[in-house]
């Protein structure tokens, strides 16, 4: 297999100004794959004012049509080499296979859905007082740093990078240290497809050295960001300076919610992959199960029945549901949630262990026992750990929900209509699933409550946040 191992500015693959590099590690072997060069803040200062250059020489001044035309293409070129792409991200982070084509075809889809509203988005006309004519224009923004993270990078960067240029802005993408290949080839094969050279830039490399200075550089207007709530908290501390726009979309620790009347089958058995898929390392991981108590023993039953059956194993196999953690280290932070002779309380009904296996693995947890003031209750853990807690009353689960600081995603599990919708709306969450799991549509938006971001991803809503909004007034 080929890896992009260059940064990518201008329309070119390019070495770091200053040689440095990064190793690529396959957590299924723990072997470096590639060492990719790290970009520096002298890359940062080429990369963004060559993407300024092309905003202001060409691009933002597109027609509609025209810019459609090469975002569809970009769609068809990604198409074209999904199974390159979806190999590159399989070996980079340890995602299964059949994960990596569900989400590469996903990221290709995203550029035609934005490539579709290009020519469905637009301004108002507004009746003011005055009389004459009023109305008001999308515009873009200039220059958007895309900060993305390792857990789903290809499809994450799609829908950042898409809904931008669709918008009429320049990107400089920036991916997490462990997973640039994906976006490397992004953005050679955007530009095979006919985007014009400084719309998308890559810079691979380390966040606390150049993706700060990208944060900083005042040509960036807007920075979007996935990954921990602590950097993006540190993100907009920085942007504040310069009243920079961002959108954030952090952390989680969303909630499974049973109640007694839910189909408890479909629930136990669709539960385990709301938590573990990825293993673990899901912004919207339903973590925290929370169970009506009649029925809380027979879920608890097929909920670690359904548990045991998980595939786990080489991600390069189709059959596989469960890779390896994506670093020794991401392994190890997980570990420190699991309960030792200090947490008696707490008890392991399966899994928490390492499989007897080369690669960083790690057998998926189920954990009952917990009370409201343990770690592994209350933080993300990012890592495939599910903690399962019955409760008595609506009020009382409902209380201990919204008691997080995070507010993401969650299930809800209930054949009574009322309830659903009642419940929906008092879970303080961005996205909410009711008899499912699923908190992404690339239609809609996507994005949280309280410390889990700011802003949303998806949907025409993302396409809003990439644009400044200007009032003009015409006198009669
Ligand atoms: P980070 O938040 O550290 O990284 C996300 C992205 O931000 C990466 O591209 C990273 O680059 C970059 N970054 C880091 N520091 C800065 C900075 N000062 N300025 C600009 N960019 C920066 O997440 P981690 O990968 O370290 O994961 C840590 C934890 O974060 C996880 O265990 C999990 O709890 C949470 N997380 C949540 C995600 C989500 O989807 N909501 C996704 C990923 C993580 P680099 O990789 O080079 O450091």
């Amino acid at each position: 297999m080929q890896f992009p191992n260059q940064l990518f500015i201008d329309g070119r693959s390019c070495g770091a100004s200053d040689n440095k590099t990064l190793p690529i590690i396959n957590p299924a072997t723990e072997e470096v794959l590639v060492e990719v060069a790290a970009a520096s803040e002298r890359d940062v200062e080429a990369a963004v004012s060559g993407a300024q250059r092309t905003f202001e020489g060409s691009w933002r001044d597109y027609t509609p049509g025209r810019r459609a035309e090469v975002m569809f293409q970009i769609a068809r070129v990604l198409r074209e080499h999904a199974e390159e792409l979806s190999q590159l991200e399989s070996v980079a982070i340890g995602k299964p296979i059949s994960d990596a084509r569900d989400e590469v075809a996903m990221g290709a889809r995203t550029f035609e859905y934005y490539a579709g509203a290009i020519s469905k988005f637009y301004g108002q006309t507004i009746p003011v007082a005055r009389g004459g004519f009023d109305f008001t224009l999308r515009q873009p923004m200039g220059v958007v740093a895309a900060i993305v993270p390792w857990n789903f990078p290809f499809p994450i960067a799609t829908w950042k990078v898409a809904p931008a240029l669709a918008a009429g802005n320049c990107v400089v993408l920036k991916p997490a240290r462990q997973s640039p290949l994906s976006a490397l080839r992004l953005g050679e094969l955007a530009a095979r497809a006919g985007l014009p050279d400084g719309c998308l830039q890559v810079l691979a490399g380390s966040g606390e050295e150049m993706g700060d200075a990208l944060v900083k550089h005042p040509l960036i207007r807007k920075i979007s960001f996935t990954g921990s709530t602590a950097v993006g908290s540190h993100i907009m501390q920085v942007a504040s300076r310069d009243i920079k726009r961002v959108s954030l979309e952090l952390g989680g620790k969303s909630p499974n919610i049973i109640f007694a009347d839910a189909d408890l089958e479909k629930a136990a058995s669709t539960s385990p992959m709301s938590v573990f898929a990825n293993t673990g390392q899901d912004c919207c991981a339903r973590s925290r199960v929370f169970v009506e108590r009649s029925v809380y023993e027979k879920f608890v039953e097929l909920f670690v029945q359904a548990t045991r059956k998980v595939v786990i194993g080489d991600p390069a196999k189709a059959e596989t549901q469960i890779g390896p953690l994506v670093s020794a280290q991401q392994r190890e932070v997980v570990e420190t949630f699991l309960p030792t002779a200090k947490t008696p309380h707490l008890k392991v009904l399966c899994g928490g262990d390492r499989p007897a296996r080369k690669g960083c693995y790690l057998n998926p947890a189920v954990v009952v026992g917990c009370e409201t003031s343990d770690r592994i209750w209350r933080e993300e853990v990012f890592g495939p750990v599910a903690c399962v807690r019955a409760f008595d009353r609506e009020e009382e689960m409902l209380a201990e929900v919204n008691a997080s600081p995070y507010g993401l995603s969650g299930s809800l599990w209930t054949k009574d209509l009322n309830r659903a919708l009642r419940v929906s709306r008092r879970v303080e969450s961005g996205v909410l699933s009711v008899n499912c799991h699923n908190s992404v549509h690339l239609e809609a938006p996507f994005g949280g409550f309280k410390q889990s971001g700011l802003g949303r991803d998806l949907g025409m809503a993302a396409m809003e946040g990439y644009t400044e909004l200007k009032n003009i007034y015409i006198a009669e």
